[in-house]
């Protein structure tokens, strides 16, 4: 054994059918648990062992951060869609009745936001590549079929609709054939960026046959594997005692072994995911491989929207060997009532929290919203012949072209996403519209 973490816990999950017998949730009070099960049945829900043991701090239930994102909570569904559900349950409505109605709320929640479904979907000789997207020149996602699933489920993610079975899951792709095909006829792809879900759910077999096909194929172009993964949070010991934590290592390592660069971006919403045991040497595990370890979290109400979370985040990432990368901003889809910070508020938490960390830290860049046009990072406010605007640019366009040029709106304290923003000194579009 090769790091210090001496138990082998076994991964169990909570969901609606058994989260009742989580131990902790005995000293809780039923009107708590009812809120789980009413929103429970519309948004995505799913804890698992490490979470409930190691992450929650359940004196601090209801507000404990970790809760919030991982268990459902009354004001995560508008009064209005939690009466229906609420009112289901009571007058003991069957599964049925209550999916019906679940569903009907779901279409009412922006189930797609950013055209993600419509958009980006590569073509090669005419066919549809649906487990990819390509939609910034150098960089390709990849969602193999089986990395469809998280860990746990995050109570704002924007990839809701595949977790709750609303579609049937569009993007999922089982083979790397097309992939490899894809990449040799766009010699400007230089990144593959396997996403889901999380992929670090898939055993190593499943993740290695991928891997080494991309490897096999000796593409010229290729210089960076990135997987993004919310397992360092969610369930570290993937990398330290499950039964393919030895070989999934491997896998990272054959990859640094063949000269690519394999960047693990690691989905870090709170520091006290990154207090445990398991989670510390789970980062070091993956750096012994040659893996870089980037870092990325949404900025959200309720679970991180101070700037002292965010150095104390940042500075922790670092000492840890991290690199942070991205802030975002919470998009408008399934629960972002509750969650979403307005742009001026999220541009002065990243400012405060920038201001308090060295310059080593400060490879984080933000906040960002990725957008249907590109990431648009807020850069701040400024004045301009005695007007006030934010300030803005693109880190990612559509068209390489926008990246890196200021652009100006209007100021308004209640604007929560780009398509929201006005054009500044009275100018009809900004300069990406058409
Ligand atoms: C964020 C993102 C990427 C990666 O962008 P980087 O700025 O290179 O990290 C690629 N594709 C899509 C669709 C994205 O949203
Ligand atoms: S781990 Fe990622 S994909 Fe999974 S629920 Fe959380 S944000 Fe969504």
């Amino acid at each position: 054994m090769e790091n210090t973490i001496t138990e082998k816990p076994t991964y169990k999950s909570f969901a609606l059918h058994n989260f009742r017998k989580i131990p902790q949730m005995e000293q809780l009070p039923e009107e708590l648990k009812k809120e789980i099960e009413v929103v429970g049945s519309v948004l995505p829900f799913k804890a698992n062992n490490y979470v409930v043991d190691e992450l929650i701090n359940w004196d601090n239930v209801p507000d404990d951060p970790i809760y919030t994102l991982t268990f459902p909570k009354r004001e995560m569904l508008i009064p209005q869609h939690y009466r229906r559900i609420e009112k289901l349950i009571d007058e003991g409505a069957s599964k049925m009745q209550i999916k019906e109605e679940a569903n009907k709320i779901r279409a009412e929640l922006n189930p797609h936001p950013a055209g993600q479904l419509e958009h980006n979907v590569p073509m090669i000789e005419g066919q549809k590549l649906t487990g990819m997207q390509h939609k910034y020149r150098e960089t390709v996602l990849f969602f193999p079929s089986q990395g469809q699933t998280c860990h746990a489920y995050c109570t704002f993610c924007f990839r809701w609709p595949q977790f709750v079975g609303m579609d049937e899951w569009k993007f999922a792709m089982k083979e790397t054939e097309l992939l490899v095909k894809y990449l040799k006829e766009h010699p400007e792809v230089t990144d593959i960026l396997f996403t889901g879900g999380d992929p670090m759910i898939m055993k190593n077999k499943i993740f290695s046959t991928y891997i080494d096909a991309l490897l096999d194929a000796d593409l010229p172009n290729l210089q960076t594997i990135r997987i993004g993964t919310k397992a360092l949070a969610y369930w570290p010991y993937k990398f330290l005692t499950d039964d393919d934590a030895q070989q999934t290592l491997h896998t990272f390592r054959k990859i640094a072994h063949k000269g690519i660069n394999l960047a693990i971006m690691a989905h870090f919403n709170h520091p006290v995911e990154m207090s445990t045991d398991a989670a510390k040497e789970a980062i070091k595990e993956i750096r012994k491989t040659g893996a870089q370890i980037r870092t990325q979290s949404p900025l959200m109400k309720h679970i991180n929207d101070s700037a002292e979370i965010w150095a104390e985040m940042w500075r922790e990432q670092v000492n840890q060997n991290c690199i942070p990368y991205y802030m975002f901003l919470a998009r408008d889809t399934g629960a972002q009532h509750y969650f979403k910070v307005s742009l001026v508020d999220a541009w002065e938490i990243f400012r405060n929290a920038y201001q308090q960390i060295s310059g080593v830290c400060r490879t984080v860049r933000g906040p960002s919203m990725s957008a249907d046009p590109g990431k648009v990072q807020i850069l701040g406010v400024s004045e301009v012949n005695d007007q006030k605007v934010l300030s803005l640019r693109f880190l990612q366009g559509r068209d390489p072209d926008w990246i890196g040029k200021p652009f100006f709106a209007e100021y308004d304290e209640e604007t929560y996403w780009l398509d929201e923003l006005k054009p500044a000194f009275g100018e009809e579009k900004f300069f990406f519209e058409n």
